[in-house]
């Protein structure tokens, strides 16, 4: 019977053995990803054409090292691999393998095959076999492994086709088992045999000792007549990893030869200077110092591109489309809104784009090791490094350079904890605000005070990461082993296609995942701040008519007086006058109220806000606003509204709180809940209030 179904093909692999590569050469661009459903793991699908006319969907499975789960990447394999009726279970199981450390990666293989699931052994990197001195008697191994091998080199191209070709014969490739599983403990296994006489033994096994869910079977029924103790499971457990190793070792003894002399410590000698307790450091910091002088540096230019394309495209079609509120929601709603994710962009593809590099290269491995000891102290993983770092551009970017933390407890305080890094949004606003409250002056003849500022409220973004990871490490109990498997793997000349991949899936990510919720709180931004209720509002016209009655004002100061009444009046600007009474203890009048609100959305949008209301508008130039709001006095105290209190408090706030629709967003896309965004805006918030109150206090 000829089937018009597309097969289903599981890549399965450890860590680092070109799983990705091979994926990438079977399906090339013809790629989804997605979630598994309800977590946040990451699922990777696509489609191949095979030889012959036959169709195959390419899952590609999260890294593991073996089928004892230990993380949630782990138990998303094995609960696919045990769930016959889900409609992603393999035709074909396709076990990815270094040749370069084969014996380890066979581990996973034997367990795989004893599923009885058709699985082909992929041997890739075989163009470093030359290199390595090492041989393969490749009959002898599928004999013995009782399977079919495809060796292939996902980097030079070559046995792909071959792959291909061997995945189409998928139905006669022997399911035998490699371990018979009643031989790790005869009793026990011939029980269950009899119980279940109808299930696979190592499956039953694996529902056993793991906590993964299974249809079919009422797991509890199992485990209660069937559960040893927790130490006896464990010991069976490691009784099948020695066994497993008994095996694979005597198969490599005659199948897998390696000349020693032949392979050369380039590698060793390369690795001895880059993990070195000084020098280790100090290299990596002068990359990083490389990659972010880069981006900020190539983004410019695009961003600004897109900025004023964005504007020019907004001014065009408030200009050509007929005036109504149709035109304002476009020109100012979405157009702007659409610019606001764009411009993300450029900051996204290059940092994605130095991160695989780092990765592929085989760098990344020597970082996270060499940092790893220190992150560890404060609840946080030496793979938390870049995204903190990271944060210093972006925290939409950096939250989501957080996926190859493998652990979730540390990848869920990276989260939370990267936003207090100081983000280039944070930059306008400290730059207009130190500009005006921190003396331009030099302390010791070389510090420059607002230089000097600028730096402690880099560090002291820094430092307050750093510190709620550790409050943060004390405090959420979320288990999760946190063994750390020192995978180094070899230097390699980075892939292009797998950097290009990678840069255009995050670049989806991002647009398609926060990019819509941005939107939203933009489009509704706009909303409350085009329209308001009663005349004050919409006859603001008239009104500043009335009051220039006696000094007529310019076109333009016009425009400006009545944009500013209209904001006033508008339903952002009431809500800023009903938060006053909240905001004056720190120092703010219901303007900077506005401004806080409308930054919301992005901070950067802060000083735009404050121009529109101090009604300089047209064009900003910095100096007016600055000048502006130098000159404004508080009418209850007398006293100007930006001093230093007022403006230290400012500062802080800034600092401190989460000021951005963005970040929300992606907290949200990459925890799967809206709990822990929220967590985050209330702590960060009310943590930023608290701080700027009592500051505001003490200064004034
Ligand atoms: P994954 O973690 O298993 O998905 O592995 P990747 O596909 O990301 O590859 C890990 C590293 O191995 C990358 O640096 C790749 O460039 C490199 N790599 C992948 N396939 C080959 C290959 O066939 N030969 C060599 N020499 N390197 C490869």
């Amino acid at each position: 019977m000829v089937s018009n179904r597309n097969i289903n093909v599981a890549l399965i692999g450890n860590p680092n053995v070109g799983k990705t590569s091979v994926f990438n050469q079977l399906t090339g661009l013809n790629q989804q990803v997605g979630n598994y459903p309800g977590i946040t793991v990451e699922k990777k699908m696509g489609f191949c054409k095979l030889p012959t006319n036959v169709k195959a969907n390419i899952l590609d499975l999260p890294g593991t090292y073996s089928l004892n789960a230990s993380s949630i990447d782990e138990n998303v394999v094995i609960e696919l691999l045990l769930n016959k009726n889900d409609k992603l279970y393999p035709d074909v199981a396709l076990v990815v393998t270094d040749v370069e450390n084969l014996k380890r990666n066979l581990l996973l293989f034997t367990q795989i095959k004893d599923l009885e699931i058709p699985t082909i052994l992929v041997i890739n990197m075989a163009d470093r076999m030359e290199y390595k001195g090492i041989t393969l008697d490749i009959p002898y191994l599928e004999q013995h492994l009782k399977t079919k091998i495809a060796l292939i080199s996902s980097r030079k191209g070559f046995g792909i086709d071959a792959l291909k070709k061997l995945i189409v014969t998928y139905k006669i490739i022997s399911t035998e088992p490699c371990l018979n599983a009643s031989s790790i403990d005869p009793e026990y296994f011939n029980t269950l045999r009899k119980t279940f006489p109808n299930q696979l033994l190592y499956k039953l096994w694996l529902v056993i000792t793991q906590d993964v869910n299974f249809l079919n079977l009422d797991r509890n029924e199992i485990r209660s007549s069937f559960t040893k103790s927790h130490s006896d499971l464990k010991r069976l457990q490691q009784k099948e990893t020695i066994k497993r190793y008994q095996f694979i070792n005597d198969v490599l003894k005659v199948g897998l030869k390696i000349d020693e002399t032949v392979a050369k410590d380039f590698r060793s000698k390369l690795d001895r200077v880059l993990t070195h307790k000084v020098w280790g450091y100090v290299i990596f910091f002068l990359i990083l110092f490389v990659i972010f002088q880069s981006i900020f540096e190539w983004s410019k230019i695009p961003m600004d591109f897109i900025d004023s394309t964005f504007a020019s495209l907004s001014a065009f079609t408030s200009e050509k489309l007929p005036a109504g509120v149709l035109t304002n929601l476009i020109s100012q709603g979405i157009i702007p809104g659409i610019g606001g994710i764009l411009i993300f962009i450029p900051q996204i593809a290059f940092l994605f784009m130095f991160i695989s590099i780092l990765e592929e290269s085989g760098y990344m491995s020597r970082v996270v090791f060499l940092m790893d000891k220190i992150m560890r102290k404060f609840g946080l993983s030496g793979k938390s490094v870049v995204p903190l770092i990271s944060g210093t551009a972006c925290a939409i970017p950096a939250i989501m350079a957080t996926r190859n933390i493998e652990n979730w407890k540390e990848r869920l305080i990276t989260i939370l904890v990267t936003p207090f890094t100081t983000c280039s949004a944070r930059l306008p606003v400290y730059a207009i605000i130190i500009g005006l409250v921190i003396p331009d002056e030099r302390v010791f003849g070389i510090i420059n005070m607002q230089g000097l500022t600028l730096m402690l409220l880099y560090l002291l973004g820094f430092g307050m990461a750093i510190f709620s990871a550790y409050i943060l490490n004390k405090i959420l109990k979320i288990k999760g082993k946190t063994y750390f498997v020192v995978e180094m793997p070899n230097y390699k000349l980075p892939l292009f296609k797998n950097v290009g991949i990678n840069v255009i899936e995050k670049t989806k990510a991002f647009v398609f995942g926060a990019g819509k919720i941005i939107l939203a709180i933009s489009i509704v931004l706009w909303f409350l701040a085009s329209y308001g209720p009663g005349e004050n509002f919409n006859q603001a016209e008239k009104i500043v008519l009335e009051k220039t009655k006696d000094k007529p004002l310019s076109k333009t100061e016009f425009e400006n007086a009545v944009a500013s009444q209209k904001l006033e009046n508008s339903y952002i600007g009431l809500m800023g006058k009903t938060i006053e009474p909240a905001i004056s203890p720190l120092g703010y009048d219901w303007k900077i109220g506005i401004a806080i609100i409308s930054s919301f959305a992005a901070r950067e949008v802060f000083v735009g806000t404050l121009a529109t209301i101090y009604s300089v508008g047209g064009n900003e130039n910095e100096v007016t606003i600055k000048n502006k709001m130098a000159a404004e006095i508080n009418p209850v105290t007398g006293e100007k509204i930006f001093n230093f209190a007022s403006g230290i408090s400012l500062l802080l706030f800034y600092a401190f709180a989460l000021q951005c629709a963005s970040t929300l967003a992606i907290t949200k896309k990459e925890t799967n809940t809206w709990k822990w965004p929220l967590g985050q805006l209330i702590f960060m918030s009310g943590f930023a209030y608290i701080v700027a109150l009592v500051s505001y206090q003490i200064l004034k």
